[in-house]
């Protein structure tokens, strides 16, 4: 049994967006129906949509910044009321029971974490379909609770951009008077701004973009470096204890290791196609200061929910350009060339035209 849903997704690589209809579950005993109020425009739905990771399923509906209401809940889905506001991120299932499951990891369920779009769902049999799309369905369990007064349009970026930074944030340990350098000020950069700031952090943006430069320090940044000046970033040799990388395209990141100081780490956010070849690394870019080179995957629910609750408190949200379906195109063309200030949100109603 399934219901029928509006949609926007492409039917194959570089396809544009379009409408279409998709298959959702009809609602279990623990699942939550959700009316879809407001989806981001992540960068990994346009790597996805391009296939730039390779083994993307079509057609394919993207979209895990979801707010939504909940329309409806199962008889056994306790957590929520109709109306309530909730969020859904990257992550709508996993085992329940594996290590990383328990250790709230559900991104590295050891049975495989389903996804929300363009994964393999156990339940369904068929290929997730994410945000895009007026209404989707969620065991309770994976569902998020928005807390109360943060605007919907700038909360549902948090479901992926806001997590993806605060954890690195949380886990490399960001606090009051560290020098922090956020590579590429796009979606995940200006969350790192707003989150790194709010937890005293002095930072420096590095962007390819000059004109970006007062809305960084409007967010919370203390320097601003256009990094295709020459000599830029000469001053900045030695000067950070942590490098936030969210860069989306390949780029050299030895010459960013230079700019630790001894001990400093440089975490990776920005996932470049796969398809453009590796980016070299210098051991000698690591051994001279014991510098460390680090990764970092969205995060698991219980940490998005700790989160959502940090952004509720500080009112951390995004800064968000809100679009009509239509607009999806052409928003991605803006990603594409960095051209974003500093999420697209779209407005989930224009779904039904
Ligand atoms: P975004 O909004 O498009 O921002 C990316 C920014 O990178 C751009 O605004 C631009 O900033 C900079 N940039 C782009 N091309 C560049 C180039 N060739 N050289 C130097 N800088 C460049 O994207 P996003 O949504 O923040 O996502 C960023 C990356 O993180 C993507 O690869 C995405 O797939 C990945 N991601 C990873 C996770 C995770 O779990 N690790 C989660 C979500 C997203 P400036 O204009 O300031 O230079
Ligand atoms: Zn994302
Ligand atoms: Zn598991």
């Amino acid at each position: 049994m399934s219901m029928k849903i509006p949609a926007y997704g492409a039917r194959a690589a570089n396809a544009p967006l379009e409408p279409l209809e998709i298959e959702r579950r009809k609602p279990g005993l623990h699942d939550i129906k959700i009316e879809i109020l407001y989806c981001g425009i992540c960068h990994s739905d346009l790597h996805k949509v391009s296939d730039d990771w390779g083994g993307t399923h079509f057609p394919l509906v993207p979209g895990h910044e979801i707010v939504g209401r909940v329309a409806s809940h199962g008889a056994s889905a306790a957590r929520f009321r109709e109306g309530d506001h909730v969020g859904v991120g990257c992550i709508v299932d996993s085992c329940r029971v594996c290590p990383e499951c328990r250790a709230g990891h559900e991104m590295f369920c050891e049975k495989g974490v389903t996804f929300t779009f363009d994964s393999f769902d156990q339940t369904t049999k068929t290929w997730t379909q994410g945000g895009y799309s007026r209404k989707i369905v969620v065991d309770e369990r994976y569902v998020l609770r928005v807390p109360k007064g943060l605007d919907p349009t700038g909360a549902a970026p948090l479901m992926c951009a806001g997590i993806t930074t605060y954890s690195p944030l949380r886990h490399f340990g960001c606090k009051s008077g560290d020098h922090v350098a956020v590579v590429g000020f796009g979606g995940l950069g200006h969350m790192t701004v707003k989150l790194a700031a709010s937890m005293g952090a002095e930072i420096t943006v590095l962007s390819t973009s000059r004109d970006k430069e007062r809305d960084s320090s409007r967010l919370g940044a203390k320097h601003f470096v256009a990094t295709k000046e020459p000599g830029a970033l000469d001053a900045l040799q030695g000067r950070f204890n942590l490098i936030v990388d969210t860069v989306s395209a390949p780029h050299d990141l030895n010459q960013l290791m230079a700019l630790l100081r001894s001990y400093g780490t440089m975490v990776l956010l920005g996932l470049p196609p796969t398809t453009t070849g590796a980016t070299p690394i210098n051991a000698s870019s690591l051994i001279f200061g014991n510098k460390r080179l680090a990764g970092s995957n969205i995060g698991g629910i219980q940490e998005t929910q700790e989160m959502l609750d940090y952004c509720g408190k500080k009112g951390v949200i995004a800064d968000v350009e809100v679009i009509r379906a239509e607009q999806i195109n052409e928003a991605y063309k803006r990603m594409q060339r960095g051209d974003v200030r500093y999420r697209f949100v779209i407005d989930a109603s224009s779904l039904e035209g």
